[in-house]
């Protein structure tokens, strides 16, 4: 039958055969997918990943990137969200209800505890503080519904006791949520991390950061092992219309093969930047993992990472006559380092912190004084010290001139 120009416009006359092999899977942009006949329609089931119903549910490409993110964190189901917080918001939704108790490191991801604030504004949700160092910190009660853990945690990268506290909430019959941004899944095995097989029950994975790596796409999943759970989540998923776009999985899925590659990179640039960020005498004190300074913290890693893993962060608290104008002098000065949030991206950042302002908890192993994060990107390591060195200079001629610095 030959068609009016306008319908010829609209049905093309080529479809991918289905033999055809790339290196890169077809990529789906989906609302609509069409079925079959009315049996499939009257068939299909919500729940199940290969009855493909509607783009919010999923397309085989955001299946595809869900199942190489499950793969690569050792878990069994995965959902992906449009941000890491939106995957962080998605636990909260799907397993706190009004009364219920929350646990949250202190050294938590900020915009985690925002969101938790607001349930318990909103929502008559109890959210309790404990010490990431220091499992007898967190004492869980009757109402104690789910227990969050970031190893390493934000911005001051303590690494935390795993494995105490993942006993205790087991015994407890508490959840456990990790945000495994940080090991990505490459670091230590959030479901299988000690000899005695521990499992954390949820990990939720910012995307944006090493599996994107491209500084330019927001995604989040959630992972569990356990199918329950994951139906859970993935009724609230539903319901809540949280869908993500084809290409942007698809741009996540094509940076996948070179991740590894990439974190194991920033991490010896930042490992690099360690030795010499602590030979500096404008810091009063480095903190990564992997420095022994802090023995608690030091100890956790080696005993969760044992192949020495970690990723391309690193921070630095400036000694307290460094007051405010004199650190944004410093971050000003840099130049391969851009100011920005985010990390895991080809281009290394810089960002600034007042820790009184984002922690409600005051920690006993941390220096007073302006934190100043770096997140390694791809360019020479030896390029970035020169860009710190070059900076840090500059803040020595500056401090000399008793007007800028005016508390010295
Ligand atoms: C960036 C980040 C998130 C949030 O990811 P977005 O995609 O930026 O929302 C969550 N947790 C940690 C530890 C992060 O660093």
């Amino acid at each position: 039958m030959k068609k009016k120009s306008q319908t010829a416009l609209l049905h093309a006359p080529r479809n991918a055969p289905q033999y055809i092999s790339t290196i890169q899977p077809p990529l789906y942009r989906a609302s609509t997918i069409i079925f079959k006949n009315t049996d499939a329609l009257f068939n299909r089931h919500w729940s199940d990943a290969y009855d493909y119903s509607y783009g919010t549910h999923g397309t085989p490409t955001t299946y595809t990137l869900a199942d190489s993110i499950a793969r690569i964190e050792g878990g069994d189901f995965c959902l992906l969200a449009p941000s890491g917080l939106s995957a962080i918001q998605l636990v909260n939704a799907s397993f706190l209800n009004h009364g219920d108790e929350v646990w949250v490191a202190d050294n938590i991801y900020s915009p985690n505890m925002e969101h938790l604030r607001y349930l318990k504004t909103h929502c008559g949700i109890v959210v309790r503080v404990y010490n990431p160092l220091d499992a007898n910190s967190f004492i869980p009660s009757d109402r104690t519904r789910l227990l969050w853990l970031e190893a390493a945690g934000s911005l001051t990268l303590e690494f935390p006791d795993l494995k105490k506290l993942v006993q205790k909430a087991q015994q407890a019959q508490v959840l456990t949520a990790l945000d495994n941004t940080w090991g990505a899944g490459l670091a230590f095995h959030a479901f299988d991390f000690s000899d005695e097989h521990l499992s954390v029950d949820i990990s939720v994975h910012a995307l944006t950061k090493y599996p994107s790596g491209g500084g330019d796409i927001l995604m989040g999943a959630v992972t569990t092992k356990n199918k329950t759970l994951h139906h859970r989540l993935l009724s609230v998923h539903a319901i809540q219309g949280i869908s993500i776009s084809g290409d942007d999985a698809a741009q996540i899925q094509r940076s996948l093969p070179s991740m590894q590659i990439r974190y194991e990179h920033q991490a010896q640039s930042a490992r690099m930047l360690l030795e010499w960020l602590k030979q500096q005498s404008e810091f009063a004190q480095v903190l990564h993992p992997a420095n022994p300074d802090n023995v608690a913290s030091h100890q956790f890693w080696l005993e969760n990472c044992p192949t020495g893993k970690s990723a391309g962060l690193i921070s630095v608290i400036f000694k307290q006559q460094y007051d405010l104008i004199a650190v944004r002098q410093f971050c000003d000065a840099l130049s391969l380092f851009k100011l920005g949030f985010s990390w895991a991206g080809p281009i290394s950042l810089v960002m600034l912190y007042d820790l009184k302002q984002v922690r409600t908890a005051t920690s006993a192993h941390l220096q007073q004084g302006l934190l100043v994060r770096f997140c390694i990107g791809l360019e020479d390591p030896e390029d970035l010290i020169q860009d710190i060195a070059q900076a840090l200079h500059q803040l020595k001629s500056h401090s000399d001139q008793p007007s800028v610095i005016s508390d010295l």
